[in-house]
């Protein structure tokens, strides 16, 4: 029985913003000298405390809706998510239900369409930590994470192969970086990411699907993909339904381990958090995020397509801003040279982080500079080199066309190298007809 692959992606990502999504605490838990140090009694769940919701997370949450081509919501609102773990004081996470910022977004990929179903917005819990104290087995707990601004991703179940996936999953990070909102850092766990994953035999949506968690890098999403697809198929095979469950992936064994059977959405008992009033998101807001959008990665490969840098080159250029903003600076230089700065920073024959656009321009211009241009002064060196090689003219004419190259060759030995190719290739050709 062949089976067709179903999957979904959750994509958690933390805000870069100054404090954090409820209070005024400092969002830094990955430079923090101390656990513990970023803390307020709205971040360490004390009762009575108030959460004030973060203006400028709400507003990067909606530009990577923007961003997804999501519909943004004229109104939403703050939901209480009730689970009990020990790395959430309060009982609940705040979290977004039925009235997310974002929906109906979408993101091409080259194995098609990947729906983004919602983005919202929501506060990360803090970090436990398993440690050994005084000879004891004990689990720590960092506050320093807790409630930073979490921006949640959520795909339709468009993703049909780990291929498609690792390209959906990159150039959702692309996106989100080139907003300058995250920085998208999968080792840190600034980017998290979760499968949702089951098979078809007819491409319908069949009746259960796994979670899988714990994934922290495009590769070990893609091998956990591949890991269940087995697994699954191995259990219909038998006739059976694999259970609808929530699964951790190991990378070291390359599996997945069964973690707990999965809650549905009345198991949290979502209601709106009373001390959060609804936001309403007037179009004027909306028009001011989206006077932030910048170019997103596509269309600059496009641009950078359309200035005669090859694809796969433009591909590399737009994973690093840096590179970006040199081929910009050199283009406003002076364009001419933009095709082979792309070709220089990609086959790394310049360092484009210690060498200036500006020096750059100034050696290509000397090289130029030195150059023999003029027909009048490469005539004659290329009727001697035709004159001295009466075989490979022969050749020529006899149809090797590449052993026009061998003349080329000649010329440029003839000059030191000062002749310009182009031209030079061009007399050639006029003078062997
Ligand atoms: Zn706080």
């Amino acid at each position: 029985m062949t089976y067709q692959l179903i999957c979904g992606a959750e994509i958690h990502i933390e805000l870069g913003t100054k404090s954090k999504m409820f209070c005024g605490c400092k969002n830094d838990p990955f430079h923090a000298k101390k656990p513990n140090i970023y803390t307020c009694p709205v971040c360490l769940g004390l009762p009575g405390a108030l959460p004030v919701p973060n203006k400028k997370a709400i507003e990067d949450c909606i530009l990577i809706g923007l961003a997804l081509g999501c519909k943004i919501a004229s109104i939403s609102k703050f939901d209480r998510k009730h689970y009990f773990y020990p790395d959430l004081p309060k009982g609940y996470q705040i979290s977004q239900y039925d009235e997310p910022f974002c929906t109906a977004g979408n993101v091409d990929t080259s194995y098609g369409p990947v729906r983004i179903t919602r983005v919202h917005l929501e506060e990360d819990t803090a970090k436990l930590q398993h440690a050994t104290v005084d000879g004891q087995k004990v689990s720590l707990i960092d506050f320093n994470r807790s409630s930073v601004p979490l921006v949640e991703i959520v795909t339709e179940p468009d993703i049909k192969s780990p291929e498609q996936a690792k390209e959906f999953l990159k150039k959702i990070r692309d996106i989100v970086r080139s907003l300058g909102v995250a920085d998208c850092d999968m080792e840190k766990g600034s980017m998290r990411l979760e499968a949702n994953i089951s098979l078809s035999k007819d491409g319908s949506l069949p009746n259960y699907k796994v979670e899988v968690k714990n994934i922290n890098s495009f590769r070990y999403f893609a091998n956990s993909l591949a890991t269940e697809f087995l697994r699954h198929a191995e259990i219909l095979d038998r006739g059976e339904t694999p259970i609808q469950e929530t699964r951790g992936y190991r990378a070291d064994t390359n599996t997945t381990v069964s973690q707990r059977t999965k809650e549905d959405a009345a198991d949290y008992r979502y209601f709106p958090d009373p001390d959060i009033p609804p936001i309403v998101i007037s179009r004027e807001w909306v028009e001011e995020i989206a006077k932030r959008l910048p170019e997103l990665p596509s269309s600059k490969i496009d641009n950078l397509v359309a200035m005669g840098i090859g694809e796969s080159a433009a591909k590399i250029l737009v994973s690093n801003q840096a590179m970006i903003n040199y081929i910009d600076r050199v283009k406003t230089l002076n364009q001419k040279y933009v095709q082979e700065a792309a070709k220089d920073i990609v086959n790394k024959k310049i360092d484009y982080l210690t060498v200036t656009p500006e020096a750059y321009i100034k050696s290509r211009e000397s090289k130029s500079a030195d150059m023999i241009f003029e027909p009048s002064l490469l005539t004659p060196i290329i009727e001697q080199v035709i004159a001295e090689n009466p075989n490979v003219v022969a050749d020529y004419k006899a149809g090797k066309i590449g052993v026009i190259g061998f003349f080329v060759g000649a010329v440029m030995k003839a000059t030191h190298g000062k002749a310009d190719p182009k031209i030079t290739t061009k007399l050639l050709i006029n003078h062997l007809i």
